[in-house]
């Protein structure tokens, strides 16, 4: 089959080999209402409230949502304004933590005998797409339509990145569970493991995991940027298109990150929300590159003190990939659920930008053959229908036409600007 088009980058994955470590628990944690696609939380605790671990402390009647959990035992210290990354704003509330962590007393295995009880105890799990997109679980497992296929995006391609790659090493059997879990429950026949091949070892240890069941088929994919989009991810696998305005389960597949995966299967077992986050901690400003494991909220500026950061170096901080990640403003903002990495680079130097030379490159490079400079003067003349016609809506923000433009164009940050320009409309 064809494969879409990408590029080769430095993967940089320097600490491939550096397990988990979980850091002692913070004093304090600041728990935004909104660390997901949807509606926001409403916080669920009053102040000085006395909480405990997976207790939940943010909710939503909204069906597109995702509860919010204490991750440390202790006081509720404030329910505040926060600023997003973003620079919208949400609710975020303030535990102090007491030092002991103790467990919520109510937290057990939930009930899981019919797809209903698996959905419902999915949506009270807090789960939502730990790639980084943020999408509530409980939706995404509830789709219209049949579905054929279950694909785990396991491709993890932004360089440093190496969070995914570790969860397939250490948590194999979590990963195996929970897929035939799933497929159980949604009566999906087949399942895909798509995993780049330069994880050989994640690739052994989930096929040695899978050998017995044939319904599992680990697929090894050429290291090209953005293999672990979902669209491309769809199409290099399946053959499948998921056309403009269509989801995923529109051509019966749903994508599932692997360590969402991971982690629903320990949730299933224990009772135990998503309170705490595994990421990768890198970039040039880091003295020690890790992996670690930490409760959702602490401060960022902790998790890189213990990775030895050289703070005054930093001249840019991404939460994510270089390629897809957000630039942070502050050392404080608060590790989220979404967080599967924090880089700390010392060079931010500001590209030339000149007019561009018609060389065709962001198109041949484009995945999805779109048209990014036309793309680009079309958002500068804000001309929506033109935006319509160039298929605008189809972008991923993927960054492969910036990268490769010789002109240094901010074409994903047109992009960028474009799509939100089309939603006002
Ligand atoms: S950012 Fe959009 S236009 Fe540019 S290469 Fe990616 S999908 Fe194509
Ligand atoms: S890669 Fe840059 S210079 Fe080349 S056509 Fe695209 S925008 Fe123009």
């Amino acid at each position: 089959m064809r494969k879409l088009n990408g590029i080769r980058l430095a993967h940089a994955k320097n600490t491939a080999g550096s397990a988990f470590i979980t850091l002692p628990p913070p004093q304090k944690v600041l728990i935004p209402m909104s660390m997901h696609m949807g509606v926001p939380c409403e916080p669920a605790v009053k102040l000085r409230q006395q909480v405990s671990v997976g207790e939940c402390i943010g909710t939503s009647d909204a069906f597109f949502s995702a509860d919010i959990h204490a991750s440390v035992s202790g006081t509720v210290t404030a329910i505040t304004d926060y600023r997003m990354a973003n620079g919208s704003f949400c609710k975020a509330v303030e535990i102090t933590s007491d030092g002991l962590m103790t467990p919520y007393a109510e937290l057990k295995a939930p009930p899981c005998s019919t797809r209903e009880e698996f959905l419902a105890a999915v949506r009270r799990s807090g789960a939502v797409g730990l790639g980084g997109a943020g999408f509530p679980t409980h939706v995404k497992l509830n789709p219209k339509n049949k579905i054929e296929f279950l694909i785990i995006n396991a491709a993890e391609c932004e360089p440093y990145i190496t969070s995914d790659d570790r969860t397939m090493q250490e948590k194999q059997t979590e990963i195996i569970g929970s897929i035939r879990r799933v497929m159980r429950f949604l009566d999906i026949p087949e399942c895909f493991i798509g995993v780049e091949n330069n994880k050989p070892d994640a690739i052994r240890i989930l096929t040695e995991c899978a050998e017995k069941d044939d319904s599992i088929t680990i697929v090894p994919l050429p290291p090209v940027y953005p293999q672990g989009a979902e669209k491309v991810l769809i199409y290099n696998i399946t053959g499948r298109i998921v056309q403009e305005g269509q989801l995923p389960s529109d051509q019966g597949v749903i994508v599932m990150n692997v360590s969402t995966m991971a982690f629903l299967e320990e949730y299933f077992r224990t009772g135990m929300p998503l309170v705490s986050r595994s990421l990768t901690i890198d970039g040039d400003a880091i003295g020690k590159p890790c992996n670690v494991t930490v409760p959702v909220g602490t401060s960022i500026r902790e998790v890189l003190e213990y990775a030895q950061c050289r703070f005054e170096d930093v001249r840019r901080l991404i939460g994510g990939g270089p390629m897809m990640g957000a630039g942070l403003p502050s050392f404080d903002l608060p590790v989220t659920k979404t967080n599967n990495a924090v880089l700390a680079l010392t060079s931010d130097k500001p590209a030339v930008t000149t007019a561009c030379i018609r060389c065709g490159r962001c198109v041949n490079v484009c995945p999805l053959k779109l048209m990014p400079t036309a793309m680009e003067q079309a958002y500068r003349r804000r001309d929506k229908a033109e935006l319509e016609s160039l298929h605008m809506s189809l972008c991923m923000l993927c960054g492969c036409c910036s990268y490769v433009c010789p002109a240094n164009r901010p074409l994903v940050e047109s992009h960028r600007l474009a799509r939100d320009f089309m939603r006002q409309k």
